[in-house]
């Protein structure tokens, strides 16, 4: 029951990692959804190869290029999504892509690394919601489903066990300051979101995926992307109003703040 049967996804980060793998599960299930939106930020770029060659395969699976730190970006993506869809809602938004600072130590961060680093992680994910809500409230509002679901409308944030405050001595051994504030603010974000989207019947769910082998990752990382992918995909379709505002990890298992 891959992403609890949204008929319509789009997706963030698509070229490359958990965001990749994210469409390529999606597009292999028995039932995918009717459209698959995977926004990089180069659809025509040699990183972006693998994408389309799966779009060469999938009718179903759209390109649309996205920078999520370039807000007219996100309004334009908004407007052409909008076009293709003709008239549908969007069932489901996955703000996955993230940059990741790895050095940022509170004797290196610096202004410009917590800024760049926020733009993308936080600001990015609340944008792509203000833009995509029209899309995800129509929906809901066509939807003959009660409650919050991802197969009626949500916005899951890819987020980070990085970002709980209650966790952080368990990992401080990499402080990465930039990133951890961002993910924290998403994770904010995230409850903020659910509060306000809940009467237009919007799930807001912040997933962490895991401890991954991606280029963030990086190969010392204890999971695949694969097994990361099918538990995200697996948690989808539990995920219900008790869930909208928490975070939880890609077993489905609830994660303090
Ligand atoms: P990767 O670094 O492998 O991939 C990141 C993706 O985000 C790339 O597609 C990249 O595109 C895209 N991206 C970065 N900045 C932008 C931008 N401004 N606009 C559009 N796309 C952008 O990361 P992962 O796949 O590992 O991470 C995916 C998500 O999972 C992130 O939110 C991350 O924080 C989270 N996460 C990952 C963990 C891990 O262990 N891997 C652990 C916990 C959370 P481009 O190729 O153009 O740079």
């Amino acid at each position: 029951m891959a992403a609890g049967r949204a008929r319509t996804v789009l997706l963030t980060g698509c070229n490359r990692g958990i965001g990749l793998e994210l469409v390529k599960q999606l597009l292999a299930t028995p039932r995918p959804p009717a459209w698959v939106f995977a926004t990089c930020r180069d659809p025509e770029g040699p990183r972006a190869q693998e994408l389309r060659d799966l779009a060469s395969k999938h009718p179903n699976l759209v390109l649309v290029k996205l920078d999520i730190s370039n807000p007219s970006a996100i309004t334009d993506a908004a407007k052409i999504v909008e076009g293709k869809l003709d008239g549908l809602g969007l069932n489901l938004l996955i703000n996955n892509a993230a940059i990741y600072t790895p050095t940022a130590s509170l004797a290196t961060a610096d202004a410009e690394d917590m800024i760049n680093v926020y733009k993308t992680n936080t600001v990015g994910p609340m944008l792509m919601a203000q833009a995509f809500l029209p899309l995800l409230k129509k929906a809901a509002k066509e939807s003959t489903e009660k409650g919050l679901s991802c197969s009626r409308a949500a916005i899951i944030n890819i987020s980070s066990v990085m970002g709980s405050i209650q966790k952080t001595p368990e990992s401080f051994l990499k402080p990465v300051i930039s990133y951890r504030c961002s993910k924290a603010a998403l994770n904010m974000l995230t409850q903020c979101q659910a509060l306000t989207y809940k009467a237009a019947g919007i799930l807001c769910v912040a997933l962490h995926p895991g401890w991954v082998k991606t280029d963030m990752g990086t190969q010392e990382a204890e999971l695949t992307v694969d097994t990361s992918v099918r538990g995200l995909l697996s948690v989808l379709p539990i995920l219900s109003e008790k869930h909208s505002g928490t975070l939880l990890n890609w077993e489905g298992k609830a994660i303090p703040w």
